[in-house]
């Protein structure tokens, strides 16, 4: 598979650049910034450190031709290339720009896989738009294990009732741009699945103050910022006399990556629509 990364400076862009370069299976169509962006221009290969990207194995790269090129090629600015010319895009970077992209993918049928997060739901309805003309992977979170903590907090919440109060607590490191996080919100809508209810009319993301006491129903969201933490979600389910915690503590970015290649080739040959990790990993008849 041809693949493009757009972002590709970025904490996520260079995690993925290495990831591509090592499977076998796949090949770097480009690597694209913004316009201005200092490493427009410069080699692709200078985004990588010691020759990886700071993965925690430190694998070197394979030493195949194809990379080598890979390695040389400039980075770019011309997404509306990047789009014709790959098979799928990873997009890791700032909503507006996802929204520019979705348009692109659904020009040149490109398998498009976001894992930007922050978006409005005006900016997620330009990606349903888009995705009837593309196969579109949008996940606030690609690992694995959150999307267990999905289904599970989804089936707890079904299961108990609102007697038990939902507190959803989040901390991610000091340079995260949005709160509460992609995930935080996306736990709170499998707690809202669960029970039937929109979270919309229910969410409490932060309090100040004489907030009077809790609502029953309520879907409370906390946010901590600090350090280099890569992710930790918590969802506590506080009843009279017992508490239930689901946890998850992401140690390492390359769950993310990881997660985004392997939808980019589920979807590869997909028809079009727009899908969520919970589709990649097998998980959705799990919902309930
Ligand atoms: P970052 O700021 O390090 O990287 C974002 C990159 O996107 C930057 O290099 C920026 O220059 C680039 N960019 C912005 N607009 C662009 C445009 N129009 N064209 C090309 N490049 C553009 O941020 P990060 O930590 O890598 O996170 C990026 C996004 O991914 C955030 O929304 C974050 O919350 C999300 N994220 C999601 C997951 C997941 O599993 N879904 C995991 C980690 C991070």
């Amino acid at each position: 598979m041809k693949i493009g990364i757009v972002g590709a400076a970025g904490r996520m862009g260079r995690m993925l650049l290495a990831d591509v370069l090592q499977a076998p299976d796949c090949r770097l169509a480009g690597a694209v910034e913004t316009a201005g962006h200092p490493a427009v221009g410069r080699p692709v290969g200078a985004l990588l450190e010691n020759g990886h990207a700071g993965a925690s194995d430190g694998a070197p790269l394979p030493d195949r031709p194809d990379v080598a090129e890979a390695l040389a090629q400039p980075v770019g600015d011309d997404a509306v290339a990047l789009f014709a010319a790959a098979d799928a895009v990873l997009d890791f970077t700032r909503p507006a720009a996802t929204v520019d992209f979705a348009r692109l993918a659904a020009q040149g049928k490109t398998v498009h896989v976001i894992g930007t997060t922050g978006l409005s739901a005006a900016e997620e309805a330009e990606l349903t738009k888009a995705a009837r003309h593309a196969a579109i992977v949008y996940a606030a979170n690609m690992s694995l294990g959150v999307n267990l903590l999905l289904a599970l907090a989804r089936r707890v919440a079904a299961t108990l009732d609102i007697g038990y109060d939902v507190e959803i607590v989040e901390m991610h490191h000091r340079h995260k741009v949005d709160a509460p996080s992609g995930t935080a919100l996306a736990l709170g809508r499998a707690v809202a699945d669960g029970r039937r209810v929109d979270l919309e009319d229910h969410w409490v993301k932060a309090r100040d103050g004489v907030t009077g006491p809790r609502r029953d129903g309520d879907i409370g969201f906390a946010t901590l910022r600090g350090g280099d933490v890569v992710g930790e979600h918590r969802v506590l389910f506080a009843g009279a006399g017992e508490q239930i915690e689901l946890v998850h503590r992401a140690g390492r970015r390359e769950i993310f990556a990881q997660g985004a290649l392997r939808a980019a080739r589920w979807a590869h040959g997909k028809p079009p629509g727009l899908y969520g990790m919970a589709d990649v990993l097998g998980l959705a008849d799990t919902r309930g």
